[in-house]
């Protein structure tokens, strides 16, 4: 298997080097959070979609440069190299569009995609429900069959950024007979400003409140935001899991971003005499650069024509813990006042904790890891 990047992913990270280097902001942009930070990491998409840079991966007729998976990875490398901002668009791009993409018709790729892209459109994930989070397919809220479309009827729950985004994806029951809980569920986009859609703010740890709750009253979804046929949800909605544990939602670009930054924090503020903490900084670089050859070893797989599969799992599970030990030795270096002397550190501490939960938690992730790829017996004590 070679690792070594192809000369084509190295002339695109020659020129994405170039580009961020003369447009990533001089200073952080404010928490993509609030509505002020909301706004200004929109305007961060639009910028980037105008010289091609918000979609790498996506065809060009969509806004993107048709890279392929080794030079996605390559681009993220040098995004986050450069500290660029978080991205505000990730759900559609990383969750929808592949979805899209996959199951969706020609019309939807061409009146979705692009403002995606632009970061005009900017999307949440309505999945989860108040008793419907690991044990999805116990999910209720209901599509109901009108002229013309579907009526949605119920309530979604930690929806990431829908405080402040456009409109929404999820999986609905459309046939509330079935014995089966994965049958007939119908997967649809929905305007979060169509009438009947109330989005109600949940504070996070930290107060910022761009999480929030929906409730859905009779809102109307036309028949040409239903992706793939009615009943199929199930089968759609787990394809986009995949993606959302695996390659595109923690790229191991980022880590080694974060790693590195952590090495620069221990020149600045550590003791030198404290090995046990120089020990964690060294396992962090470690971390990143293992999690770095694993997921190009995924990827030259996925490359061969293997499907990402139960695999998505390892890598959910690592970036998710590696993270909060991350973060943890950051804050340790900067002592007592750490939280108030650095405030990226103590966000992304504080959003880190978060990644055992999302996307599937770690306790189901193991299950999956254990039964699908270790084919050992399933339950747990
Ligand atoms: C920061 C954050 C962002 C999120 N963003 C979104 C979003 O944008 N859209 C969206 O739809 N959802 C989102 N979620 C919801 C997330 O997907 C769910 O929280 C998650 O799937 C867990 O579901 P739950 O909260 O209902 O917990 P539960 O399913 O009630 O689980 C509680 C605990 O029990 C464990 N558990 C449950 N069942 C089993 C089992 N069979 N075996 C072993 N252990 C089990 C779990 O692992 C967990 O530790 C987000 C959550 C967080 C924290």
């Amino acid at each position: 298997m070679d690792l070594d990047p192809s000369p084509a992913a190295e002339a695109l990270r020659a020129k994405a080097r170039a580009w961020l280097a003369e447009h990533v902001p001089a200073a952080p942009l404010p928490s993509l959070e609030t509505a002020e930070g909301f706004a200004a990491h929109r305007a961060w998409e639009a910028r980037l979609a105008a010289d091609r840079w918000s979609v790498v991966s996506w065809p060009e007729r969509y806004g993107g440069r048709g890279a392929d998976l080794e030079q996605w990875l390559v681009f993220e490398e040098e995004y986050w190299a450069a500290g660029a901002p978080g991205r505000v668009s990730q759900n559609g791009i990383s969750l929808l569009a592949p979805t899209l993409f996959e199951h969706g018709t020609q019309e939807q790729r061409a009146r979705t995609l692009p403002p995606m892209a632009r970061g005009e459109v900017v999307w949440a994930q309505a999945w989860s429900e108040p008793e419907a989070g690991s044990d999805l397919a116990s999910l209720t809220s209901r599509a109901v069959r009108t002229d013309g479309g579907w009526l949605l009827r119920g309530q979604k729950a930690w929806s990431s950024r829908a405080a402040f985004a456009d409109r929404a994806f999820g999986i609905f029951r459309s046939d509330p007979v079935t014995r089966r809980p994965h049958h007939g569920l119908t997967y649809l986009m929905f305007d979060l400003r169509a009438p009947g859609v109330t989005v109600r703010p949940v504070a996070r740890l930290d107060g910022r409140p761009a999480f929030a709750e929906l409730f859905l009253d009779d809102v109307f979804v036309p028949d040409e935001d239903v992706i793939g046929e009615p009943g199929q949800g199930w089968r759609i909605a787990m394809s986009t899991t995949g993606d959302e544990r695996g390659l595109t939602l923690r790229s191991p670009g980022r880590f080694l971003a974060s790693a590195d930054r952590l090495v620069r924090l221990w020149r600045a503020t550590a003791d030198p005499g404290d090995t046990a903490l120089r020990d964690r900084v060294a396992d962090a670089a470690i971390g990143a650069r293992a999690y770095q050859l694993f997921t190009w070893a995924g990827a030259a797989r996925l490359a061969e024509g293997s499907a990402a599969g139960a695999e998505s799992s390892l890598n959910k599970v690592f970036w998710s813990e590696y993270d909060i030990a991350l973060h943890e030795t950051a804050l340790e270096l900067l002592g007592a006042d750490g939280e108030s002397a650095d405030t990226e550190w103590a966000e992304g501490y504080v959003f880190a904790l978060a990644g055992t939960v999302y996307a599937g938690t770690n306790e189901i992730q193991r299950d999956i890891i254990a039964e699908r790829l270790l084919g050992l017996p399933k339950g747990r004590l």
